[in-house]
């Protein structure tokens, strides 16, 4: 019965620390979010003492009664969000997800198309050391050398060359949003599956403010902790004809014993991800992206190297290129930490510098946005972000910028009860 900090207090102490850290710096990771506390209580329940392989009213292990109740309400829930016809809510992660996913749709061998993970993709779109990049024979499309667009010509010409069985359409650092039904058009021209990964815009969908893959695609997979703002986690969204298929390949396909108190954590999730304050929230996720983009879009960021891929963006992201920029990524991203905000490193199409260095920065506005951050804070956090990545960032600069970042901290307070 003892407290975590009495059992544990080495543990303790770093989770209190990273709870202050979450506190008192600027999140602008893009893929991720603040889980709010009823999500935090689902996940931290007795549920996960509780062994319940197979599905709602088929389990593999008795006293699943409540486990029953919980799963059926979280896949209700996410096929009313986003109007599909079946849902998986077991996989563990969105990599897990996407595994189950190609595991029911192809055998070892079989061709795929991915968005490269140089230009945006994940590394389960076909990286060549994931599962992905050893199982199947990986064809991966990019983005267009001047615009910074996926390059549907390219996509349908790769289509029509390689014949695949399934294309992948999704991004982990893309600024835009994707043409399903082109992807839709393409992938029938020689009877492809289509699966749609969102689990960087589930969000926006869920609120409105982006088109729903949902329609075009045989598979949609995603994360549950991104825009979707729950717990750590995957679902896979199918067509009723696919349900078994998907169901099998995630258990017993994949996975053991599914993570019932995150399941709860979803469920819960969803449910606040259909209210009107989560739709007014994703409003100001991308309000806020499409300020910073237009601050580092301004003369004097140019001037200094700094641009904004594709010159803006529709999602909750942006991407900014320092190819031209005495900064590299990794000094961009030390330079913004040192004052209080956290961002990646993220390699831009076609990057001169190493992996581990990059010519780039992935900013993101979800975080920040669930803290309430509304317009006149993101102009803020924007002007501070451009003037540690263009400025000489001395010691008077450093202490000012964050002196305005713990300031922001203090204004919009996080989890102020824990
Ligand atoms: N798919 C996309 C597009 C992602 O960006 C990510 C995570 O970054 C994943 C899948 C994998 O999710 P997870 O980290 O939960 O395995």
């Amino acid at each position: 019965h003892a407290p975590l900090s009495t059992v544990d207090p080495e543990v303790a102490g770093a989770v209190r620390a990273e709870l202050v850290r979450q506190q008192s710096t600027l999140e602008m990771i893009a893929s991720e979010n603040f889980a709010p506390v009823a999500v935090l209580e689902a996940q931290g329940s007795t549920l996960t003492n509780k062994y319940a392989e197979g599905l709602p009213g088929r389990r593999y292990y008795g006293g699943c009664e409540h486990v029953d109740v919980i799963e059926t309400l979280a896949r209700d829930r996410v096929k009313a969000l986003f109007g599909a016809e079946h849902a998986n809510v077991q996989p563990h992660s969105g990599a897990s997800a996407n595994a189950a996913a190609m595991f029911a749709l192809l055998q070892p061998g079989d061709t795929i198309l991915g968005l490269d993970l140089a230009h945006g993709g994940h590394l389960t779109h076909g990286m060549r050391i994931n599962f992905s990049g050893k199982l199947y024979n990986v064809v991966p499309y990019r983005v267009h050398d001047e615009t910074g667009i996926v390059d549907m010509a390219e996509v349908e010409r790769l289509t029509l060359e390689h014949r695949p069985k399934l294309i992948i359409a999704g991004w982990s650092a893309y600024p835009r949003q994707l043409d399903f039904a082109e992807f839709r058009r393409i992938a029938d021209l020689v009877g492809a599956y289509l699966m749609v990964d969102m689990a960087h815009f589930a969000g926006l969908v869920a609120a409105g403010l982006h088109p729903n893959p949902v329609p075009h695609a045989d598979v949609v997979t995603t994360t549950t902790h991104k825009t979707l703002g729950g717990p750590r986690g995957g679902v896979i969204l199918c067509r009723s004809e696919l349900a078994k298929k998907i169901n099998s390949a995630v258990f017993p396909g994949q996975q053991g014993g599914p993570l019932e108190h995150v399941i709860a954590a979803k469920a819960v999730a969803f449910k606040i991800a259909a209210g009107e304050e989560f739709r007014e929230r994703a409003e100001r996720t991308v309000a806020g992206a499409r300020t910073l983009a237009a601050r580092l879009a301004e003369q004097d960021c140019r001037e200094a190297g700094v641009k904004v891929l594709t010159g803006g963006t529709d999602v909750h992201l942006v991407l900014v290129d320092l190819v031209e920029s005495t900064l590299d990524g990794q000094q961009a991203e030390d330079r913004l930490h040192t004052i209080g905000i956290t961002v990646n490193r993220n390699a831009v199409p076609n990057d001169p510098r190493p992996p581990m260095v990059t010519s780039g920065l992935r900013i993101g506005t979800p975080a920040l946005a669930t803290r309430g951050f509304r317009e006149a804070d993101f102009t803020e956090v924007a002007d501070v972000i451009a003037e540690a990545l263009i400025s000489d960032f001395d010691e008077q600069v450093q202490q000012r910028l964050s002196a305005r970042v713990s300031r922001l901290a203090d204004e919009h307070p996080l989890y102020p009860d824990l």
